[in-house]
This record gives C-alpha cells, structure tokens and sequence, in this order.
C-alpha cells in the first residue's frame, strides 16, 4: 500500500516547528513528507529590524533547512499557489516558474501573512515593507544611500527631503523599525560630516490612539517617552492620504517631505487562504482548536494564516495573535494531531498562555513585559535579547547571532551600502509575490488537466 503523503506548506516558525515534530515522530515507513517552500531558510522575523539597522547581518536571521542529514523531508523549492482541497492537490509554482500538482492526503497550511494595504494613492508604489529578508537588506541601503544622495547634493529641498523618513505602523514591527533605524542615521552621520544632523528626522505614525497597546498604558507611554527624547516625531490617530516619490501626505493635512515610507501597518494572512473558499475570521482560515478546518478533509492551518482559538484566554470568540510566539507551539500541536490523525488517535486542543511582549528599541533601549512583570532599560533589553537568542533554533544561529551582537558592541557600523538591489522592482508587491495565485477557474483548470494526464 502506498504511504499516506503529508505536505506542509510554509517554512516559518509554524510549518519548521510542525516538520521538525514530525521527522521526529513519525515511523521510517509511516508516511512521506515534503515541504513547500520558496526559500531554503527558515527566518526568525522579530531581528529583522535589526538586520535593516546593520546590527545582524541577513544570514544570521536565515535558519538553513538542510543543516542536518537527519532532516528527511523532501523541500519543494516553490511557492503553493492554490488548493483544490476536493482533488486533495496543491498546485505549487516552482522557483524555475514551472507549475507542479502535488497530490497529498494530509496538508498542513502555514504560509503566513502579508503586510496589509489600504487602497491609499501610492502606497503599493512608493511604500516599502519590513517582513522580508529582502526588504530588510532593501531598506537598510536605501536609508544609507539617501544619507549618500544628501550629502552629495547641492539643492536645500532634495537634501531635506532625503533626510526625512516615514514609518507607518506603531506595533512592535513598525516601532522597533523606526527605532533601530533612527539609531543608525544617527549614528552614520557622524562620518558625513557636509550634513547637518538636525536635519534628520524621524515620523513614526499610527492610525490608533497609542503605541503597541499591547503593552498597556504605562509601558507604551515609556516606549513613546524613550522614542521622543531620542528625536523621533510620533503622531498618534494620523495615517497616510497619499503617497508620492518626493513627500507623503498625512491625514491630518501635513505635508512631509520625503523618499522613505516604511508602511509596517498590520498584516493580512497569506492570499493562500482564499484560494481554498473556505470560511475565514478577518481573512485567517476560520479553524477549530485541533486546527483542522471543518468540512475539509485532510487540512489543517495554523500560524499567522489561521484564527486559531485562543482557548487560554477563556472568552468566547478569542483567536490567537499573529506570533512567532504562538506559531511555534502550534506547529508542534499541529505535527501531533497530524500523527493521531495518522494512528487513528483523538486529536487534541491547543492552548498556551501567552508568555508576554519583548520591545528592542536598541542600544540599551528596550521594554518588555514578560509574564507581565513590567520591564524597561537594561533589564527589559536583557530579557529581550536573551528570549530571542534561546528562541533561535540551531545553535549555529545562536552563535552568528551573538558574535554579530559582540561585534556591533564593539566595532559599530561600517554603513557600507551594498548596492545589491539598486536595480530591484521595488515594491510591496513584488517582494511579497502578492499576485502569485490562482483563480478558483484557473485553479481547477490546472488540477483537472493534470488528472486528465493521469488518466
Ligand atoms: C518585523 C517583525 C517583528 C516581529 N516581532 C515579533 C516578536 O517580537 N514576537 C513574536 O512573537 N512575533 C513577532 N513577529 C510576528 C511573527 O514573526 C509572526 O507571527 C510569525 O512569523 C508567524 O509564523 P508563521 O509560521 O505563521 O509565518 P512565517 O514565519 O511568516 O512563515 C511563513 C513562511 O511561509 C512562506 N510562504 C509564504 N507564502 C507561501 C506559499 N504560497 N507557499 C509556500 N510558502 C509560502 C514564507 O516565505 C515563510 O517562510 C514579528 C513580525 C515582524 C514582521
């Protein structure tokens, strides 16, 4: 008899956690395993803003997949661009730009999230993400390249509006970005020395009346206080009304001359999701709490791309939040629910306590709120660095990670602008493949022809 086949599609926190379980778990013949994945790394996104500040370099914050010959999952080089959940194939669009059907028995959807837009006139051309490798080694040279234009121009407008940087979005993501960001301008333009620092100057903007609520009122205020007196303008109940290549203009009608929006303003689960038509809880896959998705034979969801119940919380409706946090452990769930399915075994709930918040606002800024003791300065830092250093999975990352921390303690920044990706599209869109995947039409045409062949 064939093996059943178990595709896990995603290889962040949730679908690596899910397939590390299960190499474990699973018996030599029990079942054959394979992963979708359009990079061969797992990255661990909460250091990304300091890979965007030069603190880390890109391939510390890279988790390889192949760093064990124990690791027998087949990796599928590519992304899933939709599921036809009644053939039980999923159509994966390989990095060559071939498309492939993938017949599996049991999926496991972990493919994430996207950063969420609004229809604002020219966010998708002029904005720029921070939840890519790419985009984070992206925004570091184009902040240090616009210190490199400044200092080189003659014009007082250009100069101004190159020294001015926007930051959508007060979450963690976005105020760790501007945070570690403003640390870097302020540290490199000691080396330039035609340019006037008091010209540099940092907008960190959020629609909502506070920073990372999350954290609650005093520890936000504390992140607002820190944040102000190092120089960084923050406006509160403001968004963007447009966008533009040489100025951004606010809700509230002020105009900002710049040519650095950083839009960090929420995420969206991956377009993945729709695909599948099934029932969805602000666009995350509407699953139970053993994370199958009712009705669908062999799916399960997790991660950011599901609204898993958040059974710890005890209120009716609760799902947990987007977080590595929660991905993690849900993977690990999700590979022993997948195995019981596998054994005919009862599946069980997931449910974690949320462990708290840890804030990197760099240097020896941090605040932190783990099991909701509050935490700010040293202490805060210490325990922000230390969660995520334990909470990197191989020891060869723990160990880049920690030199590229002496190192940077140590040496600084050379601000070296690489230029890599001077000629890259640079867009939203094009680094997040937001407009990779298939109609329902196109979607059955590809399954069904496939079948077809078989036939
Ligand atoms: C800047 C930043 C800072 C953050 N800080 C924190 C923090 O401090 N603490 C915390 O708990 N959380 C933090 N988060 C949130 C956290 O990173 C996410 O909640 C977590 O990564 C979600 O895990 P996931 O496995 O669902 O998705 P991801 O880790 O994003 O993994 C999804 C994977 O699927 C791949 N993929 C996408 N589409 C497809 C497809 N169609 N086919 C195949 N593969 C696909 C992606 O390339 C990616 O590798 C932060 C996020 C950002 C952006």
């Amino acid at each position: 008899m064939a093996r059943p086949k178990i595709l896990v599609v995603g290889a962040g926190f949730a679908g690596v956690g899910c397939v590390r379980r299960l190499e474990r778990r699973l018996g030599a013949n029990e079942a054959d395993l394979s992963l979708v994945t359009p990079f061969s790394y797992q990255l661990y996104l909460p250091l990304l803003p300091q890979v965007a500040s030069g603190i880390l370099t890109p391939q510390s914050i890279a988790l390889s997949l192949r760093r064990s010959s124990r690791h027998r999952t087949r990796i599928i080089p590519g992304g899933a661009i939709g599921v036809d959940t009644k053939a039980k194939v999923c159509v994966v669009r390989k990095i060559t730009g071939e498309l492939v059907n993938e017949p599996y028995d049991y999926i496991v959807l972990a493919p994430g999230s996207i950063t969420r837009t609004f229809d604002i006139p020219g966010l998708l051309e002029y904005g720029r993400g921070m939840k890519t490798l790419a985009e984070a080694a992206y925004v570091r040279d184009h902040v240090i390249s616009q210190l490199d234009l400044a200092d080189a121009s003659q014009d007082e407008a250009e100069r101004t509006s190159r020294l001015q940087f926007v930051v959508v979005g007060g979450g963690y993501a976005g105020t760790e970005t501007a945070a570690c960001l403003q640390r870097l301008t302020s540290a490199a333009v000691k080396r330039y020395p035609r340019l006037d620092p008091a010209l540099i100057k940092w907008h960190l903007i959020d629609i909502a009346p506070k920073l990372m609520p999350e954290l609650g009122d005093k520890l936000g205020r504390s992140a607002q206080q820190i944040l102000t007196e190092r120089g960084i303008e923050i406006s509160l109940g403001v968004s963007i009304d447009k966008a533009g290549p040489q100025e951004v203009t606010f809700t509230n009608g002020r105009v900002v001359p710049t040519r650095t929006l950083i839009w960090t303003a929420g995420v969206v689960a991956s377009p993945l999701v729709g695909t599948l038509g099934a029932e969805t809880i602000r666009g995350r896959l509407a699953v139970t709490a053993e994370m199958t998705l009712p009705g669908f034979d062999g799916v399960f969801a997790l991660g950011d791309a599901a609204a898993v119940p958040d059974l710890a919380k005890g209120e009716e409706g609760a799902v947990c939040p987007p977080t590595a946090q929660h991905a993690m452990r849900q993977g690990h769930k999700v590979a022993d629910n997948v195995l019981a399915t596998l054994r005919n075994q009862p599946l069980k709930p997931y449910e974690h306590k949320d462990l708290g918040l840890v804030v990197d606002l760099g240097g020896r800024d941090a605040v932190s709120k783990p099991l909701g003791v509050e935490l700010r300065g040293l202490p805060a830092q210490a325990v922000a660095r230390g969660y995520h250093w334990s909470a990197l999975r191989t020891n060869v990352a723990k160990a880049r990670v920690m030199t590229n921390w002496l190192l940077n303690a140590v040496a600084g920044d050379d601000f070296v602008r690489t230029g890599f990706q001077a000629r890259t599209p640079a867009t939203l869109r094009d680094f997040e493949y937001t407009d990779a995947y298939l109609t329902p039409e196109q979607l059955h045409e590809q399954t069904a022809s496939a079948a077809h062949e078989q036939g």
